[in-house]
């Protein structure tokens, strides 16, 4: 998709594009930074692809398109440029490494062949005609190991610093594939990290002939909740929220931040009573807590979310156990909000 923009951003209605994106940033006071002038040409340039349908989405809730929201989209939704970018640094510096321990190592087989050389030469001199010179040839012999003692010390420190090069390039690029992994707010996975979780998960459930339970959580009325006590403190319930789901998506549960105010959590192995028991604990749990404004104490109210399950079908994928949980989901709202509920299991319903 990225390619797609990246062609279109080259060809002939490069420049409507982006004075169309332009024009978007402004209509909805978003400042035309480079992050966001990615953010935007998506917009309007790819309105169906996955970003596109987020930045509407956001768009029709009215929230303000600050700095904070335009870096988790760009992290939940532009994080493979980055990334590809950091990998290639990273093998860059890894193939440097690499030929320069092997260039060391040539030079150190090298001098251990003329070590072997001079070694010969001694051997011949001493089984030929006696009357030869016998310090020359020992200093001869003593020069020579020097050389290779050298050499191999070289080595060594070469090796050792390419030793310590590698274990910082694997934290690093380890450091890389987490951030790009991890919801900045939460902690927990965003919402790319749940897509392929998922789908592995999937792919293992029917290859084990295995259960497996998806729930998707929505907080209820958050945007009264955000309109009443700013966004600021909405960031700090979200948080409150993925904590409490956090605690009990450890693996191999896997819990993560779906989009602004929606968590969803996978259980591999178990089946959706089991887990709809999981959900109604952190539904009593969130719902029980009175909670406060942290810097002026203020009391906030309790808040409530809602939930839906849907345990996977035989011959069902990712696509469809996400829309039977989001509809389940639907349910719960539609019903009152503050309650889990189960999408049915049997085809037949
Ligand atoms: P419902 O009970 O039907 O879920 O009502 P709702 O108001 O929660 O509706 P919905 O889930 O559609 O609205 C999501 C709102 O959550 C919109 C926006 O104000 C808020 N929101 C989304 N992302 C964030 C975020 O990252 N931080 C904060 N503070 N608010 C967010
Ligand atoms: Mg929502
Ligand atoms: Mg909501």
């Amino acid at each position: 998709m990225s390619e797609e923009i990246e062609a279109k951003l080259r060809g002939p209605g490069a420049y409507a594009l982006a004075r169309h994106a332009l024009a978007a940033m402004e209509a909805h006071a978003a400042w035309p930074t480079p992050v966001n002038f990615e953010l935007w040409t998506y917009f309007v340039g790819a309105p169906d692809s996955p970003l596109g349908r987020e930045i509407a989405r956001l768009l029709s809730t009215g929230e303000a398109f600050t700095d904070l929201v335009a870096d988790e989209l760009a992290a939940a939704y532009l994080p493979k440029a980055k990334l590809s970018e950091q990998i290639r640094d990273a093998g860059d510096a890894l193939t440097k490494e690499l030929d320069a321990v092997s260039l060391a190592i040539k030079t150190a087989q090298k001098s251990s062949e003329a070590y072997g050389d001079t070694l010969a030469g001694a051997s011949r001199t001493l089984t030929g005609p006696a009357g030869f010179d016998l310090k020359a040839m020992v200093d001869t012999l003593i020069s020579a190991t020097r050389q290779v003692q050298q050499e191999n010390k070289l080595l060594e420190s070469r090796l050792s610093e390419s030793t310590s090069q590698v274990v910082k390039l694997r934290e690093h690029l380890e450091q890389v594939r987490r951030e790009a992994t991890t919801d900045g707010l939460t902690n927990l996975a965003n919402r790319k990290a749940f897509d392929e979780e998922l789908a592995r998960a999937c792919a293992d459930a029917v290859s084990d002939g295995q259960n497996l339970t998806l729930a998707l959580i929505d907080i209820d009325h958050f945007k009264t909740f955000n309109d009443t006590w700013g966004h600021q403190t909405g960031d700090q319930v979200i948080r409150y929220v993925a904590s409490v789901i956090g605690r009990v998506g450890a693996p191999p549960r896997f819990a993560a931040r779906y989009g602004g105010e929606e968590f969803a959590l996978i259980f591999p192995r178990e089946r959706v009573e089991q887990a709809a028991a999981v959900l109604e604990d952190i539904r009593e749990e969130v719902g029980s807590r009175m909670l406060k404004r942290r810097s002026t104490n203020d009391d906030l109210g309790a808040i409530t979310i809602s939930a839906g399950l849907a345990e996977l079908r035989g011959g069902e994928g990712a696509h469809g156990l996400m829309e039977r949980a989001d509809k389940a989901l639907y349910v719960s709202k539609r019903s009152g909000r503050n309650r889990v509920s189960t999408a049915e299991h049997s085809v037949a319903a």
